[in-house]
Order: structure tokens, then sequence, then C-alpha cells
């Protein structure tokens, strides 16, 4: 039976990370066992940054972008050595259960923990929503809710000046915010990093043949993954004669309070993930699939593949007319 847990936040921040560690705590305090955070990711684990946690210390933190706890890259992590260092700290401090908030890369470092003979639970926080398993990470839904706010602000001016937008959103390796703020935003052209585009055809030929239909003003938004924004927009420029500006929006992207799916998203699988601890499970991910809160073989579930639905791709082709 676990009777101390540990919690942290690893990787890249994301909003809504808070609301996943006050419901970590609280229902660890509701089921009467004891809860220590442990600072900056998988590093406060080697070194032993552990603060007691009860359920006035995550007070006030259900609104607050980013991570209480603070989230760091550990490399000595990714060594077996730095795992069981981190296994022997977690029990110094009498922690037999962990929960690990992140992306792909902190599920790699949960299962290695498990394997280990440390009970771990992982939840995916990443504004990328790029994990295979789950159809919805933490911090998702209030990235889309910053870029259509900035790009909705973008588009006021455009069409005053009669210009074209180029939007770099965030998605190293994946479209999802991207296609997402596209289709909401009702951008012109939408380029991701999953589909292959042709200059003159996908961009230069929309942007002239919307010109001749009277349209005011261009967005085109582009994944961080596909790249080169300052770039296009001199070729638009070049091209279409068409004043045109890029817009890198970067980190504001990863700020700010989180919308209500966030909140409630990240308490529900907080919860769960305690719950697990509590049943006597480890090496799982908690996540997301037919709007289900459910949960996964950690390895399964790096392992499954996801991707852009084309239906989105499609449709904010067709509504771009
Ligand atoms: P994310 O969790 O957002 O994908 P990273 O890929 O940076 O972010 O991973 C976060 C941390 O998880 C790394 O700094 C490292 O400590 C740990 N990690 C990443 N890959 C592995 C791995 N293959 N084995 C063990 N730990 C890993």
């Amino acid at each position: 039976m676990v009777k101390k847990i540990g919690v942290l936040t690893s990787g890249g921040d994301a909003p809504g990370m808070n609301a996943a560690i006050r419901a970590v705590v609280r229902t660890a305090v509701f089921n009467g066992i004891e809860v220590v955070g442990v600072k900056r990711g998988y590093n406060g684990l080697i070194n032993g940054d552990f603060v007691e946690m009860d359920a006035r210390s995550v007070g006030e933190t259900l609104q607050r972008g980013g991570t209480i706890l603070q989230t760091a890259r550990c490399k000595e992590f990714r060594e077996i050595e730095g795992v069981r260092k981190g296994i022997a700290k977690a029990r110094e401090a009498g922690i037999d259960g962990l929960i690990v908030i992140g992306g792909d890369g902190s599920f790699r470092g949960a299962r290695d923990l498990s394997r280990e003979g440390l009970p771990t639970i992982a939840m995916p926080g990443t504004i990328d929503n790029d994990i295979s398993c789950s159809e919805y990470t933490i911090g998702y839904d209030t990235c889309l809710n910053t870029v259509i706010e900035a790009v909705d602000k973008l588009r006021d001016t455009c069409s005053s000046h009669e210009r074209c937008s180029v939007v770099e959103v965030m998605g190293r390796g994946a479209g999802y915010i991207a296609i997402e703020a596209g289709i909401a935003c009702g951008a012109e052209v939408v380029l991701i990093p999953e589909v292959p585009y042709d200059l003159q055809k996908d961009v230069i030929d929309v942007i002239e043949s919307g010109k001749k239909r009277g349209k005011k003003h261009n967005i085109i938004i582009v994944a961080e993954g596909v790249g080169g924004v300052v770039e296009l927009a001199k070729v638009i420029e070049e091209k279409t004669g068409l004043e045109a500006r890029a817009t890198i929006l970067g980190h504001v992207q990863r700020g700010g309070s989180p919308t209500v799916r966030d909140r409630v998203i990240a308490s529900q699988m907080g919860a769960r993930s305690v719950e697990l601890l509590l049943e006597g499970k480890s090496n799982r991910i908690v996540c997301m699939q037919k709007s289900d809160i459910v949960d996964v073989d950690i390895e399964e579930g790096l392992n499954m593949k996801k991707s852009v639905s084309e239906d989105l791709i499609k449709l904010a082709h067709q509504l771009a007319i």
C-alpha cells in the first residue's frame, strides 16, 4: 500500500500543469497519503530536492500558468545510473510512488523508474498535443486560445492595410496547433510539417485567387517545424506585390492562465493518476481516448501512432475560399 507519493513536472511547461499538481496533492490528501513535490523534474529526484506538500500548498495555483514545481531537462536521467540515483533519493525520503507530468521524453524516464522498482504513473502535459496515446494533452487548449487571440489581432491590422500576415506557431514535429488555429482563425493557408507544400500552388496561387475574389487580407499559419516565415513573407511580397509581414509567436504560447478545458482535464488526470497508484498499478500513462480518461502501459503508449486528422486538413482548405 502506497503511503507517500512524489509529483514532478518535466520537459516543456504547459498551462494546466498546476491544476494537475493540485489534483494529485488533494486526491492524495483526501485518501490519507502524504505528498512530496519534486522540484525541477528529474534533476530534483536525483538531487533530493523535495518539498512537503499539503492541501493548502496548492491553494491559489489552479488559475496560474507554468508549474509551481519548476521543470527542467535532465541529461543524467537518460542513463540507468541516474535513474537508480533518483530511486535511492526517493527511498531515503520514504517516497513509494511517483507521478510525472510531461511529454514523451518524460514518459521514457517514468518507464525506467517503473522498471527499476519505483511505481510510477505519467500524464501528458504539453501544449503541442503530440502524444500518440492521448487525444488530448494538458495545455493544448490554452495554447490555442493564446494563438487565436494573437492572430485575430493581426487580422485586424492586416485587413486595414490589405497585408498578408505569415504567423509561425509552435509545433516542431507536429501540426496540431497550426491546423486547429488555422481553422479557428480562418487562415487562408496552413503549412504543417506532415504535409509537404508547393510554394506556387499552395501559397502564391491561393493568395492571387483570393485577391481576385476581393479578399482584403491573408493569414498564413506556419508550424514551427516548417519554419522559414521571414523568407516566406519576403517571397510572397516579391511574387504577389502584397505587403507581407512575418510574426513568430514564440513562448507567449506556453504561458497564461489555463482554460476551463485544461483545468478540468488536468484535474481528472491528476486524480486518476493517484487512484492508479492506490490500486497498486505502475508504468501507466493516464490519457484521453474517445473523450474518456483511461490509462495505457507506458511502452505501448510510446509505440502508438497518431496523426493530424485528414478531415481537419481538408476543412481548413475548404473554408478558405
Ligand atoms: P518532454 O517530456 O516534454 O518530451 P524531453 O524530451 O526534454 O521533454 O524529456 C524530459 C526529460 O525526460 C529529459 O530531460 C530526461 O531527463 C528524461 N528523458 C528523456 N528521454 C529519456 C530516455 N530515453 N530515458 C530516460 N529518461 C529520458
